[in-house]
């Protein structure tokens, strides 16, 4: 078969394609421990599922409008009030099937060829796709681990060219962890502005903040930031709604309203009763998210204290999301081997740091619980004494 050529560049993600190879084995019988999915393991909470119910008695089961019911972006405007105080109305809201479609489409309908979209490095594996889909070009901006993985200034500026459209942010960020303060957003908000940039702020990860951090969006910084900045958000992380596929963006009322034309001829409406569902969570107590905040911190604490302890790794402690970004160069093996080896081994699933832009690194998700944190990385250290008597091959 011939392809379109907007696929080329395109990989598959190795992000679901590694978890779902953990999930076939652990069908399978193999007693797999998975630090792979990017969700969390906890149920859906019981008011957002009681919400489905009703919906199906109701026969809430019909197209609703493309961009999302009525209450559910004016529930989405009331969030962003209360946690941000940004003020958006609901024509600056349109609801999607999560939030990596409300990022794909963005990105559809404001790049295309000739387009430059700025990612730092180590990115969230999709960023880099949904640039080529577009027909754009992704331009890396590395940050290191010995610098806290921070976005700095001048690399941001030495990125920049006069095709330069688009920056992505992502904090807390997916793989690393790492965040941006507001000192360091209001520099490159200026920055941004001074370039004429527009950002994208992903910030799926806003509630998972450790050692009492506060959440900041660029968007906040100021009514020029805010006109220029597009915030992401979405249900799958905050309220373990993975599967239920509800996303939404804010942002200038214009490209809200192409991206419901974009829907209305892809997807149509996200499904009537996820977004009922959603409705549900975004009314949740603030102590639901404060008691899952809590379980995730113990998690993250022991999970870097036990990987600080395996000979070669050098993990790096996030400061949000819940993933452990880890330096395995050590070891001398790339990232990809490290996670095959890994799995077919002992059957232990952790994503390589390749798909993020860094082979020296693999990361490791502790969405899971602290009983697996502890068998799974007791399996790795056992596996890591092997290696260094040379008794495992590479
Ligand atoms: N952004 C980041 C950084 C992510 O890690 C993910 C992965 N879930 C998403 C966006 C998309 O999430 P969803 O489509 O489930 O809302
Ligand atoms: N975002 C999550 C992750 O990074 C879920 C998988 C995906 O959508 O990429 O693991």
């Amino acid at each position: 078969m011939k392809f379109a050529e907007r696929m080329a560049k395109v990989s598959p993600s190795a992000t679901l394609k590694l978890t779902s190879k953990a999930k076939e084995m652990k069908a399978k019988g193999f007693p797999v421990i998975s630090f792979g999915a990017g969700e969390p393991d906890f149920d859906t909470p019981q008011p957002v599922k009681d919400e489905a119910v009703k919906c199906l008695a109701a026969g809430f089961t019909k197209y609703t409008p493309t961009s999302g019911i009525p209450e559910l972006r004016e529930a989405v405007c009331r969030k962003f009030k209360e946690d941000q105080g940004l003020d958006y109305t609901p024509e600056q809201v349109v609801i999607s099937c999560g939030a990596k479609h409300s990022l794909y489409n963005l990105i559809q309908v404001l790049c295309g060829p000739g387009d430059e979209i700025l990612i730092p490095t180590p990115y969230w594996v999709s960023y880099p796709e949904m640039a080529y889909l577009a027909g754009a070009k992704p331009v890396f901006i590395p940050t290191h681990q010995s610098e806290g993985f921070r976005l700095k200034p001048e690399a941001l500026k030495k990125a920049i060219t006069p095709h330069s459209k688009v920056l992505i942010l992502n904090s807390p960020s997916n793989p690393t962890g790492a965040i941006l303060e507001e000192k360091e957003l209001r520099e490159i908000g200026q920055i941004a502005l001074e370039h004429n940039l527009i950002c994208i702020s992903d910030e799926i990860y806003e509630y998972y903040l450790y050692g009492g951090r506060k959440h900041v969006s660029i968007a906040s910084l100021s009514p020029e930031l805010k006109k220029n900045t597009f915030v992401v958000n979405g249900t799958s992380k905050s309220y373990s709604m993975t599967g239920l596929r509800i996303g939404y963006l804010a942002g200038d009322a214009e490209t809200v309203k192409k991206i419901g034309i974009l829907q209305d001829h892809s997807t149509s409406n996200p499904t009537s009763i996820s977004q009922k569902m959603a409705v549900a969570a975004l009314a949740l107590p603030k102590s639901y998210r404060a008691d899952v905040l809590k379980k995730f911190e113990t998690r993250m604490k022991r999970m870097i204290e036990l990987l600080s302890a395996v000979k070669g790794f050098k993990p790096f402690t996030p400061e949000g999301a819940f993933y452990v970004f880890c330096d395995i160069s050590a070891t001398g093996i790339a990232s990809e081997a490290f996670c095959d080896q890994l799995l077919e081994k002992i059957h232990v699933a952790v994503i390589p740091g390749k798909s993020f832009g860094s082979d020296k690194h693999v990361r490791f998700s502790f969405a899971s619980s602290e009983k697996d944190i502890e068998e799974g990385i007791a399996r790795i250290v056992d596996w890591a004494q092997c290696l260094k008597r040379g008794e495992d091959e590479l």
